[in-house]
């Protein structure tokens, strides 16, 4: 088999790449080792910026998420037992976030893709990439037991934190930069209307506590936990317990439960592999950093990436330009960065760790300032909304 762009991995990173390459003309397999059932559930991120939105709209594979997306204009800061709201929108000249779920994103990327012929293989096994630094790259897979080989002439490493492309680069040539945070998050997805309008971020004594939705129906609910708890240690009365004491307010607010359709503990990771291209293998998303989900951008940044690679290509394949991959490291570490300060500045200001009262005391101040101040309100909600992106 042969195609230009081998892609490993349909998940967003993978799954938009495949499509924005395609209206270029220029053609992608993909490859997942998962099947589309399991793509098309596994719940995750839910916030897109602006820019992202923006671009599922561009490219035509916006048409649900419009319909079903919930515009948001602000995310409130719970602490002290009062609400301050970030207005982002008045803050960013009229930008907005949208709330539609991740694996949302992925079946409209999936059904785009089938429906124009595009060619995703599910359910791969022992995927081996080789050949990385000549001009004919390939991917070694099997499919329904039969060992099968993919030829090309780029190799897209989208296959996560977990996946097999960033281990396969030679040892030496990339250098890994990582922080393991202190805790962890509990994850809930609750059938039960979600009871503020807006994102919550509630800093208590107890620790973090975060009330996203994913729907008018669905609230996605997170705590901080330990990294060494199990989720077995949480049953659902003490979930919501637990959630209940954390957004307390002085006015007496009401959280409203439900049913939990899902829950997990997902540890906060901080990680990016520098630069994030061996040859002719370039990494996106997930596979080349992790930022803890506090900011909401790991979704987002993959989504940036592909960006970047997607003009890449078209430069060389339109022009025989080869600038504008040498320089895709670059381009898109120097969002990753701003990214990660971003993500670690939110996630440090809000949870609580076993550092100290003095820690705890300066977080709080923190809140009071970025609460009080339109310049610090301001910077938060920029990086909130999305950064701008440069020309290419
Ligand atoms: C609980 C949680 C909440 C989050 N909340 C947010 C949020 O609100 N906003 C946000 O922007 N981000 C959020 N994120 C992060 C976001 O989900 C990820 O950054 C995003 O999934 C990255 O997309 P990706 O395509 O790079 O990687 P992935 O989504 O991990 O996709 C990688 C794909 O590769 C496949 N794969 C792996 N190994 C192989 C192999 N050997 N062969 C073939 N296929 C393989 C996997 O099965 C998977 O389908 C959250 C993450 C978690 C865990």
């Amino acid at each position: 088999m042969r195609t230009q762009v081998g892609i490993v991995g349909a998940g967003p990173a993978g799954l938009l790449l495949s499509h924005l390459l395609h209206l270029r003309g220029i053609d992608s397999v993909v490859l997942e080792a998962r099947s589309r059932h399991y793509c098309e559930t596994r719940i995750r991120a839910g916030v897109l910026e602006q820019g992202t939105a923006d671009l599922l709209v561009a490219s035509g594979v916006g048409g649900r998420m419009t319909r079903e997306g919930l515009v948001h204009r602000g995310i409130v800061l719970r602490f002290g037992g009062r609400d301050h709201r970030i207005d982002l929108s008045e803050l960013t000249g009229g930008r907005t976030i949208l709330v539609y779920g991740q694996h949302e994103v992925v079946k409209d990327l999936i059904a785009a893709r089938l429906d124009a012929g595009g060619e995703i293989f599910f359910d791969v096994e022992d995927v081996a990439v080789g050949d990385l630094d000549t001009a004919a790259p390939r991917i070694r897979f099997r499919r329904g037991g039969e060992a099968r080989e993919l030829r090309c002439d780029f190799i897209a490493g989208c296959d996560g934190f977990h996946g097999i492309c960033r281990p396969s680069i030679p040892p030496g040539v990339l250098t890994i930069y990582e922080h393991a945070h202190p805790f962890a998050w509990l994850g809930i997805l609750a059938q039960a209307p979600p009871a503020s309008a807006e994102l919550i971020y509630a800093s208590h004594a107890r620790g973090f506590a975060l009330l996203s939705m994913r729907s008018p129906e669905v609230s996605r609910l997170y705590l901080q936990c330990e990294p060494a708890e199990a989720i077995g240690e949480w049953p659902d009365d003490r979930i919501w317990q637990e959630l209940r004491r954390r957004f307390e307010t002085d006015e007496g607010w009401t959280l409203r439960d439900g049913p939990v359709l899902q829950k997990g503990i997902t540890a906060m990771r901080s990680f990016v592999a520098s630069p994030m291209q061996h040859g002719r293998l370039f990494l996106l998303g997930d596979a080349a950093h992790i930022v803890p989900p506090t900011g909401a951008k790991g979704l987002n940044l993959a989504a940036a990436d592909v960006r970047v690679f997607v003009e890449a290509l078209d430069a060389f394949y339109a022009a025989g330009r080869t600038d504008l991959l040498a320089g895709y490291s670059a381009a898109c570490l120097r969002r990753v960065w701003k990214v990660q300060r971003f993500s670690w500045w939110m996630t440090s200001m809000l949870h609580r760790s076993a550092e100290g009262e003095f820690f705890d005391r300066l977080h709080l101040a923190e809140l009071d300032y970025v609460t009080s101040s339109r310049a610090a309100a301001t910077a938060l909600a920029e990086n909130y909304v999305g950064l701008p992106f440069a020309p290419a």
